[in-house]
This record gives C-alpha cells, sequence and structure tokens, in this order.
C-alpha cells in the first residue's frame, strides 16, 4: 500500500491514518518461515509543525518452534512503528528518516523493514524452558526422564558458551 501524503505535507496539525495488511509468509528465517498468517499495520502520519512523523503497530501471529526444546508454538509479534518521514534528506547520514517518493510513502516496504528488523533472533517456548535431555533427548519440560545427572563438565561449560553466542 502507498499512502499519499499530499494533503498534509504542507498542513500543521493534519493527520492522515492507514490501515493495511501484508504478507510476509515468504521472509525466511534461520530456515523457517513464521510470519505464516498476514501482518496487521494501523496507525497515522501527522504533520507535527512542518515534520511529518509516523506512529503505528505492525502485528502478526508467528509460528515458531523452541530453540531449547523444538516445540512448535505460535507467538503474537508487535512491532512499534515509530519514524520521521521527509521529501528529501537535510543529512545523508541520516538513513532513520523513511523517503518519500513524491508525496507517497511506501508503507508495505516501511512494514516489512520494521517487522523483519524486530524479528528475534531466539525463540524459547518459555523463559524456564527446560530443554532436552542430552542423554535420552526427553523433553525435561514433561518432567525428569530419569537419566543420572552425570554431565561431563567440560561439556557442560561448552553448551553454555553456545547458548550464549546464539543469545
Ligand atoms: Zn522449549
Ligand atoms: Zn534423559
Amino acid at each position: 500500500m502507498r499512502l499519499d501524503l499530499r494533503e498534509i505535507i504542507h498542513v500543521p496539525d493534519a493527520q492522515k491514518s492507514f490501515q493495511l495488511q501484508l504478507d510476509l509468509s515468504d521472509l525466511e528465517f534461520y530456515g523457517r518461515k513464521p510470519i505464516s498468517r498476514p501482518v496487521l499495520a494501523e496507525g497515522s502520519v501527522t504533520n507535527h509543525a512542518g515534520a511529518l512523523v509516523l506512529e503505528g503497530t505492525a502485528r502478526s501471529l508467528l509460528d515458531l518452534a523452541c530453540d531449547r526444546c523444538g516445540k512448535e508454538f505460535s507467538r503474537e509479534k508487535v512491532v512499534e512503528l515509530n519514524s520521521l518521514v521527509a521529501q528529501e534528506l537535510e543529512d545523508e547520514e541520516n538513513d532513520e528518516i523513511l523517503l518519500l517518493d513524491g508525496t507517497e510513502l511506501d508503507l508495505d516496504q516501511v512494514v516489512r523493514e520494521a517487522f523483519v528488523l524486530a524479528m528475534d533472533t531466539k525463540n524459547l517456548c518459555s523463559d524456564d524452558c527446560k530443554g532436552l535431555c542430552a542423554k535420552c533427548g526427553a523433553n525435561l519440560n514433561d518432567g525428569p526422564c530419569g537419566c543420572k545427572p552425570d554431565v561431563d563438565p567440560r561439556l557442560a561449560v561448552l553448551a553454555q558458551l553456545l547458548d550464549k553466542e546464539t543469545e
């Protein structure tokens, strides 16, 4: 969706609201395509004393797999949209500002980029997920598996390091 801001670009306090649905189901993250349902975005662009401010949210229910135990689960992802919009860049260094194409803002692209940037690199089914038993592979969230806790201490340290690295 392209939002034409012609009516508010030069009108202080003017506001234009938007609502859109976006299909991002093709996007792959770590071998999965978690954004299987449409992304719903809504918000507005407001002229604050000549500065155009985009505010809103984009949300979808993601299909994820726990990085620790492998369980599949769904979780709502809400991404805040908050950017300045301008017709041209006064400071070339500032890439935080969304550029208009003429008087139009490419909202599909804005929402897509914001959503991709906000995707988590690590997903856990719950913060205290106990993971899988290193010996028998049982899901320890379902209760103890009966294996004796005789983990090689060197391996335990390594596992901790790897866990940190992927965080
Ligand atoms: Zn888990
Ligand atoms: Zn076990």
